[in-house]
């Protein structure tokens, strides 16, 4: 079985070789992952059953995956090129839109790459967001497993006041996650508040990305998904562009970049 740090080595091998981590353009879309593991019965799950968290409506590792032991999670940061082209106000720029989408059909051939490694090792393994019990609640926009809340649990970052995870390598990117029987060590968190890596909730400064939203979704209170939803599958912010690719919705991503903490931690 590879341990935590050959399986990061065979995750960003992929990252570094596979064919699809591409625009159409053959500009990169990724750079090297994240990688961090959580104990599959970490209380810490449990958490997200509360109602101004995830809610009930939020399936625990063990609900996916009886056997579940560990979950694996890694976050893809996007490239500088990828975040400098959405830089500056609206319309959502090209490369980002191809990256969206292109980048989620690579995660999704990552999490399958994923799923084949551990499984061969003995492992059972299930990758939620490939499961077809995955589901979202459009009433309350959120979903019965959360890659982000993942990452949070596997010690990768903490959020901010935009609800985005910012981690070492910032907030611009994709998560990924796979559940599994085999035993991997947890990453440790660092204790204290959860909200530790954004200035603004430390000491009210930064604020950043409540600029940088065109609709006004962030404010001091934190994020309103009902906006940043309203702006980008019923307005359709990029409409024209997004049809003209076949897309199914619209993208935006401008509170992630073009902000201290785009890829750092600020
Ligand atoms: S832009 Fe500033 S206020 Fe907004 S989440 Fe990032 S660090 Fe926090
Ligand atoms: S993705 Fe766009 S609309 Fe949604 S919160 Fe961020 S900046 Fe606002």
């Amino acid at each position: 079985m590879p341990d935590n740090l050959r399986l990061a080595e065979l995750i960003n091998d992929f990252i570094n070789t596979d064919n699809g981590n591409r625009l159409p353009d053959g500009h990169r879309i990724f750079e090297e992952a994240l990688v961090g593991f959580a104990d599959a019965s970490d209380p810490v799950f449990e958490v997200f059953l509360q109602d101004d968290i995830i809610g009930p409506f939020y399936c625990l590792p063990k609900s996916w995956l009886a056997s579940a032991a560990s979950v694996v999670v890694y976050f893809l940061p996007f490239c500088m090129d990828v975040r400098r082209s959405n830089y500056g106000g609206p319309p959502t720029s090209v490369e980002w839109l191809h990256a969206r989408f292109l980048g989620e059909s690579f995660n999704e051939k990552l999490r399958h790459y994923l799923v084949a490694i551990l499984e061969k090792e003995g492992g059972q393994t299930l990758a939620p967001l490939l499961n077809s019990n995955y589901n979202t609640d459009y009433m309350v926009l959120s979903s019965n497993w959360s890659e982000r809340h993942a990452a949070y649990a596997a010690g990768l970052g903490f959020f901010g006041l935009h609800r985005g995870l910012i981690t070492a390598k910032g907030v611009a990117g994709r998560f990924g996650s796979v559940i599994t029987s085999l035993p991997f060590k947890a990453t440790p968190r660092s204790p204290g508040s959860h909200f530790q890596n954004c200035p603004f909730l430390v000491d009210g400064s930064c604020g950043a990305c409540i600029e940088r939203c065109p609709v006004g979704a962030i404010t001091k209170a934190g994020k309103n998904k009902s906006k940043c939803h309203h702006y980008m599958f019923i307005y359709d912010n990029a409409k024209e562009m997004r049809k003209a690719f076949g897309y199914e919705h619209s993208v935006c991503g401008k509170c992630q970049i073009d902000v201290p903490c785009e890829d750092i931690i600020p």
